[in-house]
């Protein structure tokens, strides 16, 4: 594999760490060459739901594939896109009106942002400044690093990251405070607050209560600052409901999703957003249209993928698989969290964290890309996020291979 071409996201070529080969997948289990299995216990990198290789959405992408593979989506539509924006408009809150397409979690979080300014360009009332929480994670593109953390791995970008105002994590204890700088910052007048519901997943699986996302919203509703959630991770059950936000009874003014609107199976991205966000690009002037496109933009296939999504969301007792799947990880987790070198056990819905205790922070913490390789060789896949071990996994993943990535996870607390 030295040889490869291939440059790899988030890895250091120069340490010459193993890339293991993936042949084949199905549920929650990866196959690679030579013939081992290994667990995939991060659903691979949070967008597997359903599982890999569900037959429903492999079955929509063939027949989609053969029917009508790509069309300019710039003044022309197609059925599968069409049948996706209704759908989402039946399942997601009423007041989300409008879908926007795009091709990942950053592409809907920089159209967010640039709905965002729209809205107050257009209403002449032309705002700027965006709120951020901080250790928010929202993308790797210019506008999606620049609304998130600042640190190591985007050092040498920084120059072309644009200023945001950030507000303090609501720490356990410390929940005030965050409430306090938002509604300070809200005065000053800015575009919009951008959020990850419930949970901070590149941060650190950092968990906070329904209620302080609830007043966070409340507060920007009195400021008239656009509330933006980025519930790209957290949405498609993960959390245990179909949005982090319902449990806060949130309905956000723009909402980001992707990961798992596909079951995790092909790229696609929606920004939804509200009528009078809509209404203000609305306008005989070509002008104030919403200047944003990618070649690939409601790609045919990958919105057959997603539809076949909302099917088993419709059909199948997917509420029944996450409370299943929800309890097996309180069990799990119950018992890790009694073995020494653990720290801070956290749950929401179906993933769950720990921190190896005493082990020193940050994203480059030596003992991640250590414990990534023992958890490999034990046949596993986990990704620490520096000391924090999680657990996400496919919700179909069975009592054995949970059983496997839970004794990975014993070995390498406790070595
Ligand atoms: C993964 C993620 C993104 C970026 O999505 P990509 O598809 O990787 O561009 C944005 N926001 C959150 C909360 C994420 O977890």
């Amino acid at each position: 594999m030295t040889d490869s071409p291939v440059w790899h996201p988030f890895t250091q070529h120069g340490l010459n760490e193993p890339i293991p080969l993936v042949t084949h997948a199905e549920g929650a289990l990866l196959h690679i060459e030579g013939g081992g299995t290994i667990v995939d216990a991060i659903s691979s990198w949070w967008v597997t739901t359903h599982g890999h290789g569900d037959p429903r959405i492999v079955a929509a992408i063939r027949d989609q594939a053969a029917r009508l593979d790509q069309i300019i989506f710039a003044g022309w539509t197609h059925e599968p896109a069409e049948t996706l924006a209704a759908g989402l408009r039946r399942i997601m809150p009423p007041a989300l009106t409008r879908v926007f397409f795009s091709d990942s979690g950053s592409t809907s979080v920089e159209v967010a942002l640039k709905m965002a300014l729209g809205y107050w360009a257009h209403r002449d009332e032309p705002r700027a400044r965006i709120l951020v929480m901080e250790h928010s994670y929202h993308g790797d593109t210019i506008g999606a690093m620049s609304v998130g953390a600042r640190g190591v791995f985007n050092a040498p970008y920084t120059p072309l990251l644009f200023d945001v105002d950030t507000i303090p994590f609501p720490a356990a204890g410390r929940e005030q405070a965050t409430l306090d700088a938002l509604e300070a910052a809200c005065r000053g007048k800015p575009a919009a607050f951008i959020v990850e519901p419930l949970i901070l997943g590149a941060g650190g699986m950092l968990v906070y209560p329904a209620h302080v996302l609830a007043e966070m919203r409340a507060i920007c509703a009195r400021h008239d600052v656009l509330f933006i959630a980025d519930e790209v991770m957290t949405a498609w059950g993960r959390t245990g409901t179909l949005l982090a936000c319902e449990q806060a009874g949130v309905v956000p003014d723009i909402l980001c999703l992707s990961k798992g609107l596909t079951g995790g199976a092909v790229p696609l991205a929606v920004t939804m957003a509200t009528e009078p966000i809509y209404a203000a690009h609305l306008s005989s002037d070509r002008a104030r249209m919403f200047f944003h496109s990618s070649s690939y933009t409601a790609n045919p296939i990958a919105c057959a993928a997603a539809n076949a999504n909302l099917a088993i969301w419709q059909d199948e007792p997917v509420a029944d698989r996450l409370a299943d799947l929800t309890a097996r990880q309180t069990t799990h987790l119950a018992a890790v969290a009694a073995l020494p070198g653990t720290a801070n056990p956290r749950q929401l819905g179906t993933i769950i964290a720990i921190d190896r205790a005493g082990t020193e922070g940050g994203y480059l913490a030596a003992s991640a890309p250590a414990m990534m390789a023992m958890a490999r060789e034990a046949g596993v896949l986990l990704r620490p996020l520096g000391p924090t071990l999680y657990v996400m996994p496919p919700y179909c993943i069975t009592d054995d291979e949970l059983a496997r990535v839970y004794d990975v996870i014993a070995t390498l607390v406790t070595s």
